[in-house]
């Protein structure tokens, strides 16, 4: 199974999917539909059934189900096929590093740039694997080209074992999730899952099933611009000057991204644009729990009204819009989906171990709308920058994974029905 796994990877990773955040299209860039076109006909070719792409770009197929069990949950498996606008993917060589030997690991295209095992440590467990990296000037793409490549071999897996028992697998793949519009568009009724998982996650074993609260704001503030000569007698406001007096004023050394970590939340300037005349400052506040969520836009309201009251001349308002809310709130409910994936890593021989998201996923959006998804590992490192890297047989287990997640939802799943007996 390695062999078409690499393969496909390669395939996929050679794809520009870089999306674009200041694209209204869906997706946002062509490159992806590029891919999405790919693994629709991949999908048509390797026998699945119900493939089609919707119109903003979704690719679905179904695994029909080989039991007559009733009552079995359908099950989906998502990936997303977008990469990092952080970093460029275009034109990416991927380089395939055999039978890793745990040395430095060397860029063709950037000689300053080097993957060191002492300064990525999860590097010094895939000596033996076949690790692939990308040449020095680009990512690499394994997020989630690696979920890509996971769940299509899964569904051919799945394909060529009859004898395997599972319910109807759904396949599920998205646009722009790196720009916070992966399910946007999702139409959760034409997928029919009652359960699901994104492949987008780290190490074997990864389970994630709770990720931050978010929330963004954008402050603006308008100033009054005069000449300079006349800016006392004028009264000018330079509203540059006071975008930098609010960002001076937040609780940096305990509430921004660089100086927590754990389950601490943050508030985080992303963009400021200044002039005399106007000012705006976009932020995401983030915290695992609604209350620290609440207080965080507490505090940043405060401190826009404070600023308003020391320069009334000038006008100051804070926007605030919700983004995703943490998927545990609603898993808690139900830890079935959480469970049976504990129980398939550790039944092939994984440890599985919780991994706390300090972020968003595509699963925290399904999930607030009624499909629990949970997200799996499928190996991926240093995601979103040159030094990118994945291994193939950690892909691997993640077929073998998922392969057994499927039959135990056939053996355990069974929705319960009210009427069931004790
Ligand atoms: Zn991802």
């Amino acid at each position: 199974m390695s062999e078409t796994l690499l393969t496909r990877f390669l395939r996929y990773v050679q794809i520009d999917t870089q999306s674009d955040e200041t694209s209204t299209t869906s997706p946002s860039t062509p490159g992806q539909r590029v891919l999405l076109e790919m693994l629709k006909q991949e999908l048509g070719e390797m026998g699945a059934a119900d493939v089609k792409m919707t119109q903003h770009g979704y690719v679905m197929a179904s695994i029909p189900g080989t039991t007559r069990k009733p009552n079995l949950p359908a099950i989906a498996f998502f990936a997303h096929v977008d990469t990092a606008p952080d970093c460029s993917g275009k034109g990416v060589k991927p380089i395939v590093h055999r039978n890793y030997d745990g040395s430095i690991v060397k860029f063709p295209d950037n000689p300053r740039l080097v993957l060191d095992p002492a300064t990525s440590p999860e590097l010094s467990a895939a000596k033996g694997k076949d690790v692939v990296t990308a040449s020095g000037t680009t990512l690499l793409g394994s997020d989630d080209k690696a979920g890509v490549a996971v769940v299509m071999t899964l569904a051919e897996a799945l394909l060529q074992n009859s004898k395997l028992k599972h319910g109807l697998v759904r396949l599920c793949f998205t646009p722009d999730e790196e720009i916070g519009r992966g399910v946007d568009k999702l139409d959760l009724e034409m997928l029919g899952a009652q359960a699901a998982y994104t492949l987008d996650g780290g190490p074997a074993g990864e389970v994630s099933w709770e990720t931050f609260s978010g929330d963004a704001a954008e402050v603006t503030i308008e100033g009054v611009s005069t000449h300079p000569m006349e800016a006392r007698a004028k009264g000018m406001v330079n509203a540059a000057y006071l975008a930098g007096k609010l960002l001076a004023a937040l609780p940096r050394e305990r509430c921004a991204p660089e100086t927590t970590g754990g389950r601490e939340g943050f508030i985080h300037p992303t963009r400021v644009d200044g002039r005399v005349e106007q000012a705006l400052v976009k932020f995401i506040l983030r915290d695992f729990e609604l209350a620290g969520l609440a207080e965080k836009r507490r505090i940043l309201q405060r401190l826009c009204q404070g600023l308003q009251a020391t320069e009334p001349h000038a006008r100051v308002q804070c926007r605030i819009r919700k983004q995703y809310r943490n998927m545990a709130y609603w898993l808690r409910k139900d830890m079935r989906p959480v469970e049976l994936a504990r129980e398939a890593f550790a039944a092939v021989g994984l440890q599985p171990y919780d991994h706390l998201v300090r972020g968003g996923t595509d699963g925290s959006r399904l999930t607030e709308r009624g499909l629990p998804t949970p997200n799996l590992f499928c190996g991926e490192h240093n995601a979103h920058g040159l030094l990118e890297w994945v291994a193939v047989q950690d892909m691997e287990l993640a077929v073998t994974a998922c392969t057994k997640l499927v039959e135990l939802w056939e053996q355990k799943g069974q929705r319960r029905s009210r009427a069931r007996s004790v």
